[in-house]
């Protein structure tokens, strides 16, 4: 069952990509109870479970890093321009609040833009882009952010948003993509250290996924995999214009495997195998493509080749401040990687060998 107080820690936990210190610091601290603990020259955690074989060796990983921002520049005025770090669509941005840590401090802010009795008829038509916006801490005339409070280029920035359990066992919170993932690590990492599993495990936290799987690709050296497996969310595509019958990507459709993004097709044998387990312990599940990519971009083409799938869970409003998640679909999401653990011996991995 989905660790809440788990969950919370992680979701509210600050970590733009290349700030991945606290998610880390909460996977190190929780992943060093189930295995051996290391981290690689950009930052991500991997951690090694050793059951009763050496191979097949399998990289399961999430990444810890969320979207934000870096302050770009500070206006005269005291205004902070934003550079995104990650994909952000400009309309889910304005009004919302957000957190900028600087060297001495942690600041509140909202995202603002030229307000509307400001505007021309014409530019009231467009929605305004990020460059347009700004970062309001509290700056006044005369007041120096910079010197004040210590905001400088390069300090980063991420929404602020608590974690709630709303009903309907759905949970809300920023950052699912990807603490949800680490959440998952964690879990399946108690559940796999507590029984003997015919492989050796490496669970991975990477880094800087949100701006081009970089954390992926140095971790893939580290571990170097015989297969992996990449923790993460799914989209959620119902809204009201589309009947939720004709979408699988819904939430409470259960775990979901990846059939293709832009950046990999995965193995069909080893996607088959999770599918095979899937049927066979009627975990709840349904198949999804994405636009974006996952971890297993990198960590398929890493050496001569990584039979590689993504597990997630359809979760909506994610690249947003209140992402929503079904509870019961990251549980079936998390007893599938399980299951896969403890199923996917030298014999499971001779089997989905090209030869
Ligand atoms: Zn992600």
């Amino acid at each position: 069952m989905a660790d809440r107080e788990l969950l919370r820690e992680l979701t509210e936990a600050f970590g733009p990509s290349g700030f991945e210190d606290e998610p880390a610091a909460i996977l190190a601290r929780e992943l060093g109870k189930v295995g051996k603990l290391s981290r690689d020259g950009l930052g991500s955690v991997v951690c090694e479970v050793r059951g009763g074989s050496e191979r097949p060796r399998i990289m399961v990983s999430a990444h810890m890093d969320e979207v934000g921002f870096l302050v770009k520049s500070i206006t005269k005025d005291g205004y902070i321009r934003l550079l995104p770090i990650g994909g952000w669509w400009p309309q889910v941005l304005l009004g919302q609040r957000v957190v900028v840590r600087t060297r001495k401090q942690d600041l509140h802010g909202v995202i603002g833009t030229k307000p509307p009795h400001e505007l021309t008829e014409e530019e009231r038509k467009k929605l305004p882009d990020i460059d347009e916006m700004y970062v309001d801490v509290g700056c006044t005339d005369g007041f120096d952010v910079g010197e004040e409070l210590g905001v400088r280029r390069g300090d980063p920035i991420v929404p602020v948003s608590p974690f709630v359990e709303m009903a309907n066992n759905l949970l809300m919170a920023k950052a699912w993509d990807d603490r949800g993932g680490c959440g998952m690590l964690v879990e399946a990492g108690r559940r796999i250290a507590a029984e003997r599993h015919p492989n050796t495990v490496y669970l991975v936290g990477s880094v800087q996924e949100e701006v081009g799987l970089r954390g992926a690709r140095t971790a893939a050296e580290v571990v170097n995999p015989d297969v992996a497996i990449a923790l993460d969310v799914s989209l959620c595509c119902e809204h009201p214009g589309k009947p939720r019958e004709e979408v699988e990507e819904r939430l409470k459709n259960g775990a979901a495997i990846l059939i293709h993004d832009r950046t990999m097709i995965p193995n069909t044998r080893l996607r088959d195998f999770v599918i095979g387990i899937a049927d066979e312990l009627e975990i709840p599940y349904h198949l999804t493509s994405v636009r974006g990519g996952y971890d297993t971009g990198e960590v398929h083409v890493h050496r001569t080749g990584v039979p590689s799938v993504v597990i997630g869970w359809p979760t909506r409003y994610i690249h947003a401040h209140a992402g929503i998640l079904a509870a019961e679909d990251y549980d079936a999401a998390v007893d599938l990687v399980v299951a896969f653990i403890e199923r996917f011996d030298e014999g499971a991995a001779e089997s989905i060998r090209f030869s």
